[in-house]
């Protein structure tokens, strides 16, 4: 099956030189559900990366970020994970910046973190950015990232100039949309299925400082919501919907709305530093949280307290980088409260013309008690080439459920019914329950798709525990 030796994990042969022996741990997602044992081996440059390609057995091999995917898309269970993250300053030494272009080249291996602290303070920012800046490059052109910005500017992938791939027979390619297309957008939302991405060349974003101009509004319920995103979205490089999802009956759907842009110089005061750029850690959350820790009662009390403390009235404030791009990562390790059975993130987007399908999930999710703290609505604009891209233009909602809430069994695939019955998907970074039928309504192009993955991996070498479980590959 491997195109490369293809020895058990258990019978390989000690490996040699640069990269390390791998390790058999115990890995999970984000969520903290379903943890599957694999060895584990460390690499970030390339010849070490081309050598611990070297010791995938028959169960192959997976590329892992920094495991913020909710699922296991950077699992393989009895397998081989090649952890490619590093974040020390070998990398950050590697990250260049092209002023004359407008662009940024770095390792796959950098995060969004590391990068935002080389290019903000040198004014320029990410094209796309998701709710955390803790993941790194090759885990978001693997799930092609989508951000607060996506019905201005699309996905990751849509501002990708190159990349550098390290393919199933140990060959490295420099793939682009113009060179080798095929594979270059198989690779964007590709889930690491399609070889490892060594370097990436992106488009970057000039701006004038580190600081966001934030309007925010509170909203009684959920047609007034989807009014204001639908009228005035266009109007800000930034939008997303902070749902209240125990709100029920006149309140159902209450959120707070915040739009944004990129402060000019004139929005800051004359003495403020334009770059300063110092995202903070406040919390961490301790390894061993009692069950149980989020009640619904607990979750109420949060949600009308965050629905409170959202001006009345419509506001301008002037924030950081953190405070709103990634306001969670200000509590590290905040997956631990869901306790020890772990949460899953449902994420959907349905065309605009099924707005009758959002209203009746957020129904169903708030009167099924199905605890969520915020969810998040977003309007989605064009999709890209990108086979398996999620981003399609309709409206998309996200939650997270906690893993052993009563009845979620049932009420999961009832809510898959609808959102596929309305031509809509679900996103293969956060699933972690779908099946593979379901996948093949979501994702029509999927046959394309699986085309050009056998062609650049024809021996089956890239695998995972969510490529299993979907019948991605195999
Ligand atoms: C708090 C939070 C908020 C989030 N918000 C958003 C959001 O707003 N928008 C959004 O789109 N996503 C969001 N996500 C999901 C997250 O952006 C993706 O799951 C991302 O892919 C995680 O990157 P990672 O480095 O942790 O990769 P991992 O989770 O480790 O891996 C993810 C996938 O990338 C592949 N991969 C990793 N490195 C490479 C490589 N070098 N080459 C090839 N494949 C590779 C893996 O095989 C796997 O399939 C959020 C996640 C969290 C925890």
């Amino acid at each position: 099956m491997a195109a490369l030796p293809a020895e058990s994990p258990s019978s390989a042969a000690p490996p040699p030189s640069s990269a390390p022996a791998p390790e058999w741990r115990a890995l999970t997602g984000w969520g903290r559900t379903a943890p599957t044992v694999a060895q584990v081996v460390s690499a970030s440059d390339e010849a070490s990366i081309r050598e611990a390609l070297t010791m995938a057995g028959e169960r192959g091999v997976i590329a892992r970020g920094l495991g913020r995917s909710y699922g296991a898309p950077s699992q393989n269970g009895g397998g081989l994970v090649i952890e490619i993250a590093d974040d020390g300053s070998r990398a950050v030494g590697e990250i260049v910046i092209d002023e004359q272009a407008g662009t940024v080249t770095a390792p796959a291996s950098v995060s969004i973190d590391t990068l935002l602290k080389v290019l903000v303070p040198a004014g320029w920012f990410v094209p796309v950015t998701p709710g955390t800046r803790l993941v790194t490059l090759g885990g978001a052109v693997a799930s092609d990232i989508h951000g607060k910005n996506h019905h201005v500017d699309g996905s990751l992938g849509n501002h990708i100039e190159s990349m550098r791939l390290l393919l199933a027979d140990g060959t490295a390619t420099d793939i682009s949309p113009s060179v080798q297309p095929e594979l270059f957008w198989a690779t964007i939302g590709g889930m690491g299925l399609t070889g490892v991405v060594l370097q990436v060349t992106l488009r970057v974003l000039r701006i004038e400082t580190s600081r966001m101009l934030v309007d925010t509004q509170r909203c009684p319920d959920l047609d007034a919501v989807c009014a204001a995103m639908a009228e005035g979205d266009a109007d800000h490089r930034y939008s997303v919907a902070w749902i209240d999802l125990v709100a029920t009956g006149r309140h159902l759907g209450r959120s707070v709305l915040t739009r944004a842009d990129h402060a000019g110089r004139a929005d800051l005061a004359k003495s403020a530093e334009p770059f300063a750029y110092h995202p903070r850690v406040l919390a961490g959350v301790p390894p061993l949280v009692p069950d149980g820790m989020l009640s619904r009662w607990s979750v109420r009390a949060f949600n009308e307290v965050w629905y409170r403390k959202a001006p009345a009235n419509r506001s301008t404030s002037v924030q950081s980088i953190g405070s709103f791009f990634h306001p969670l990562d200000a509590v590290t390790s905040w997956n631990r409260l869901y306790g020890r059975h772990g949460f899953l993130q449902y994420q959907f987007v349905v065309p605009f013309a099924a707005d009758d399908v959002l209203r009746h999930v957020v129904e169903r999710l708030a009167n099924s008690g199905a605890s969520s703290f915020l969810a998040v609505l977003k309007r989605f604009g064009e999709a890209n080439a990108a086979p398996l891209s999620f981003p399609m233009p309709g409206w998309t909602l996200t939650l997270d459920i906690p893993a052993a809430r009563a009845g979620i069994g049932r009420l999961l695939p009832e809510l898959d019914e609808l959102v596929l019955g309305a031509g809509g998907r679900h996103y293969l970074a956060k699933d972690s329950h779908l099946t593979a039928a379901d996948i093949r309504r979501g994702y029509p192009r999927l046959p394309e798709w699986r085309q050009v993955r056998d062609k650049a991996d024809p021996t089956g070498l890239f695998t995972s525990d969510l490529a299993r479980r979907l019948e991605l590959v195999g």
